[in-house]
């Protein structure tokens, strides 16, 4: 017979448990963790006082409680001595960030880079040279407790091995690994999929709070696809799951990067619609030029008008596909999908309602990040989090020796 969690297992469960709440909730007092997280007064105070000690949360007095009697005490992230490294490699640009407990951005760095080149060298001596910037800011009592990266591209399960991605030449690319060497904190680097990362901001702090099922489609120059199931995010077997982007939906389409044909980034990424629009060309990409095809739309141009319909037409396709087959109960547009959804929510709307099946369409809900140009940032920040949120006080003693 299989023994039963311990006592040790159990509190360290209650700790990570108690942190999240107060990591993604933000102040709580006491009272509400009592009756939120179904524990005795006792208990709660316990963890709390465990937490306290180990400079993860501090307890103060309410400022007002408007009730008579002995107020329950509020207890706070320690946004500002415990922190992550949040990493971004997006297509045209760099982003590294200090990251408060509680989701706090305390510091920021940001430089363009060149599409079409990943210079794993460059990458991770840039970012790396960010966090020294930022770590020489801090305070001598703070403490690093996790580190991560997004990256448009696929990422193996396991080892954080970035294996293809749009910007890619080389495969297999330690990034990881590479930018944790060059951080020398003694702390992995975890590395996700930008779109899956998208999700699980959207599902920690955006939209998705307590949708416990969501598509999150994030679109750069190619299209991602992040699928939380049942609240868990879909990984498949080698974690390159909801890979949506190379859906097919169009056979004798647009040639894709992937070597298949009419692929959804194909049919609906930033180049198709940039060129359906007749404003492809050099220097026009990213996020501004999609931006410029849906307000010169709104004005009234024809060419952009019907390009964004053809692009919401393909677009709405692979939402039915996605909609019949998950059965979300929303699917969030972000990154440059959020313009194009904008722009073409008539025809995919359309589209929806010709190829979903009706009990599933019926409740799906289609939303625009509400995280903006930050998701995939504020997701790297909750992966960076996840091993002290699992494991609070572990995790303090390791970076504390
Ligand atoms: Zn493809």
């Amino acid at each position: 017979m299989r023994a039963g969690p311990s006592q040790e297992d159990i509190r360290r469960h209650n700790l990570g448990a108690l942190l999240r709440h107060v990591h993604l909730g933000g102040p709580i007092s006491r009272a509400e963790l009592t009756s939120k997280m179904g524990l005795n007064r006792s208990t709660i105070m316990a963890l709390t006082s465990d937490l306290t000690a180990a400079g993860l949360v501090r307890e103060e007095l309410p400022r007002e409680t408007g009730r008579a009697g002995r107020p329950s005490l509020v207890v706070r992230p320690e946004s500002a001595r415990v922190y992550v490294f949040a990493f971004d490699v997006g297509p045209d640009r760099l982003v590294a960030a200090r990251v408060g407990l509680g989701g706090v951005i305390l510091d920021r760095r940001e430089t363009t880079r060149d599409r079409g080149t990943f210079v794993l060298d460059e990458l991770a001596g840039v970012l790396s040279g960010f966090a020294r910037q930022m770590r020489r800011k801090t305070r001598d009592d703070t403490v690093c407790v996790g580190a991560a990266a997004a990256v448009s591209g696929g990422v193996r399960k396991g080892d954080g091995v970035v294996t293809f991605g749009p910007n890619l030449m080389a495969h297999d690319v330690p990034f990881g690994e590479e930018l944790a060497r060059r951080l020398g904190l003694g702390l992995p680097v975890s590395v996700g999929n930008d779109a899956n990362l998208a999700a699980l901001a959207e599902h920690s702090r955006g939209l998705g709070v307590g949708v416990r099922d969501l598509i999150c489609l994030h679109g750069d120059v190619g299209i991602g696809g992040g699928i939380i199931t049942g609240g868990h995010l879909l990984g498949g077997f080698d974690g390159y799951g909801g890979e949506v982007g190379h859906m097919v939906v169009n056979p004798g389409g647009r040639e894709c990067s992937c070597g298949s044909h009419g692929c959804l980034e194909a049919e609906v990424g930033e180049r198709a619609l940039l060129e359906l629009a007749g404003r492809f060309g050099p220097g026009q990409h990213g996020r501004d030029a999609v931006r410029a095809v849906v307000d010169a739309a709104d004005r009234g141009d024809i060419v952009a008008q019907e390009a964004l319909s053809r692009v919401g037409d393909w677009l709405g396709l692979g939402v039915a596909n996605l909609v019949n087959i998950f059965n979300p109960e929303m699917v969030i547009f972000g990154g440059m999908l959020r313009e194009v959804y904008l722009g073409s929510a008539a025809q995919v709307r359309t589209r929806l309602a010709l190829h979903a099946m009706a009990p599933q369409r019926e409740h799906v809900r289609l939303r625009t990040s509400a995280l903006g140009d930050h998701v995939t940032l504020v997701g790297a920040a909750e992966l960076a989090f996840a091993h002290v949120l699992a494991d609070p006080l572990e995790v303090l003693a390791r970076v504390s020796s």
